[in-house]
């Protein structure tokens, strides 16, 4: 049944590659197989119609690629053939959809005249994703807590590369690219699963199944879950091997003890809230359990976490 999921999901992929446009929901229904994926209450209009330029290109480097969030043109590029063997040209198209619908969502928001009146006076012309916003309150070395944590910066250093190996735990620690992870993680899981996690347990049962490392309190919290919680289904399920797990691992590794607890206390969920509100379930943000704008809600947890004396040792 899995298998076939894939390959039905393969299949879409490269077709709408070989078209060489699509519309956003076109390829989020190559990222879960239907749409809309089950779980989740989505408004079927709130993605933009408009189709996406899709190129294939050949680069030794990258997977694929998409116009930078703050661009008016939506492009995305695919290097398909050396994803096809691993069969995740959809991951990585999923990947760069989402990139898409982050600049939708904020720099290319539809705006009324007035509105965007306001916008070209009080921004400077770009208006950075969510996500980004979002873990730039935890990243800022100012606010501190948002550093690298020493062991971090030891192997950095061991490995004689150190500005190579800060770029790219700095470019992997960005809001756009650990939402747009959390995505294909998602898709990898959502077969097995059957569902989208849509509260924090599920949302965190899930991440556990799927492989990723959880701090201490979240593991504590999986296992004290109430009997009827409907997150046991997801740790119940066969184990996830998402080729993205790892570098999320690597981004929670990196930070010291306090930024990983608002990492995967406020921060993670509040990417995960953003990625279901985007698709168009609405209530994301609260099922989430948000109770205002998720940026302020992430804004008074990293300060009080961070700024709070600390009272037990810190193991980084
Ligand atoms: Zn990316």
């Amino acid at each position: 049944m899995v298998v076939e999921v894939i390959e039905k999901r393969e299949c879409m992929a490269n077709q709408l590659l070989m078209r060489g446009h699509a519309t956003v929901q076109e390829m989020l229904t190559a990222s879960f197989g239907d749409w809309p994926p089950k779980g989740l209450d989505i408004n079927p209009d709130a993605l933009k119609k408009e189709p996406v330029k899709l190129i294939v290109f050949v680069n030794a480097k990258l997977n694929g690629q998409a116009t930078s969030t703050t661009k008016e043109e939506r492009e995305i590029s695919i290097n398909q053939n050396s994803l096809i063997k691993q069969k995740i040209v959809h991951s990585t198209l999923g990947h760069e959809a989402i990139h898409i619908m982050q600049g939708d969502t904020a720099h290319r928001k539809e705006r009324s005249f007035l509105q965007k009146l306001a916008y070209n006076m009080f921004t400077d012309g770009e208006q950075q994703p969510l996500s980004n916003r979002v873990m730039e309150e935890l990243t800022t070395e100012k606010k501190t807590g948002g550093g690298l944590c020493s062991e971090f910066q030891k192997v950095m250093k061991k490995t004689g590369d150190y500005w190579g190996e800060y770029k790219h735990i700095q470019y992997l620690r960005s809001g756009i690219e650990v939402q747009a992870r959390i995505h294909q993680i998602i898709i990898e899981g959502y077969p097995r699963w059957g569902k989208v996690p849509a509260t924090q347990d599920e949302f965190y049962a899930a991440m556990k199944n799927a492989g990723l490392n959880l701090p201490p309190e979240i593991e504590k919290r999986l296992e004290n879950l109430p009997a009827n919680s409907s997150a046991h289904s997801f740790l119940k399920c066969e184990k996830g091997q998402c080729h993205k797990v790892s570098e999320i691992n690597e981004v929670t590794a990196s930070f010291p003890e306090k930024g990983k607890q608002v990492l995967w206390n406020k921060v993670m969920p509040a990417l995960y809230a953003d990625l279901i509100t985007m698709y168009g379930d609405k209530q994301g943000g609260q099922k989430m359990g948000f109770d205002t704008k998720i940026q302020a809600d992430v804004a008074k947890t990293v300060k009080t976490t961070l700024t709070a004396k600390q009272t037990t040792p810190s193991l980084s």
